[in-house]
């Protein structure tokens, strides 16, 4: 099996009196076609992982592959390249524009990738149709539910066909039937073949996943199936 994504010993320290050390040494490994969680209190660090997973923060030590490419070999023109073409992501609060249709907020997914505006389109719904949205193409933001908006941004992130979506704490601003049905989309489309990585604070969701790791005081404390 390839690694879509591999740390070793990455570390990250925010400088300041005292400077905070947020990631201490974690080392992970994920495989195309895994479906995992990433858990821990307030505090232990997920975001900070996460953005460095994402390659949106670069390490204070260890290294970041993604596709096997070295991260820290790559200047910020190149890890943005390899972002846009390999990874998506899903945050807590959706992230939409609110003067833009569905359609158009996915579509924006691809905005770099060199991919002209009917195929943008096209792919676009095609992304709102897997996320089983496809009577809402033309609706903007403030005319969807909470679940519905946070289905969009997942189109948005599944739409330049990532090798990795990385959500953090996606079901976070819904109420739970909503993240309860946001979960068995994710779960869902990693039956279709979507790598995904959810970075949350609920152990429910957490144990109900394949694989669940444990991250507590900036390290991984445990990794097994969930
Ligand atoms: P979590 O997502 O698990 O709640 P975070 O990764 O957001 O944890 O934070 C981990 C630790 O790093 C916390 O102590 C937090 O205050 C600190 N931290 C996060 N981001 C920054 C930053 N930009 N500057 C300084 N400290 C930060
Ligand atoms: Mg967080």
């Amino acid at each position: 099996m390839s690694a879509v994504l591999e740390l070793t010993g990455v570390e990250k320290t925010y400088p300041g009196s005292p400077p905070v050390r947020s990631l201490r040494g974690v080392t992970l490994r994920i495989e195309s076609g895994e479906l995992l969680a990433i858990v821990g209190p307030s505090g232990s660090g997920k975001t900070t992982l996460l953005h460095i997973m994402g390659t949106l923060d670069r390490p204070t030590a260890g290294t970041v592959r993604i596709d096997g490419r070295d991260g820290q070999k790559l200047s910020d023109d190149d890890l943005a390249a390899l972002r846009a073409r390999h990874l998506g992501f899903v945050f807590q609060s959706f992230f939409l524009l609110e003067g833009l249709s569905a359609l158009e907020n996915v579509a924006t997914g691809l905005l770099y990738r060199g991919i002209g505006v009917v195929e943008r389109r096209t792919r676009a719904a095609e992304a709102l149709r897997r996320v089983r949205l496809d009577h809402r193409l033309s609706h903007v933001p403030a005319r969807l539910s909470g679940g519905e908006r946070q289905r969009v941004a997942i189109a948005r992130a599944l739409v330049g066909d990532p090798s990795l979506i990385l959500a953090d704490e996606p079901t976070g601003n819904l109420d739970s039937a909503s993240g309860r049905e946001v979960v068995d989309l994710l779960r869902e489309l990693n039956g279709s073949g979507v790598t995904i990585a959810i970075v949350t604070h609920n152990e429910a969701i957490a144990a109900s996943l394949p694989r669940r790791v444990e991250v507590r005081d900036g390290l991984i404390v445990h990794d097994a199936a969930g």
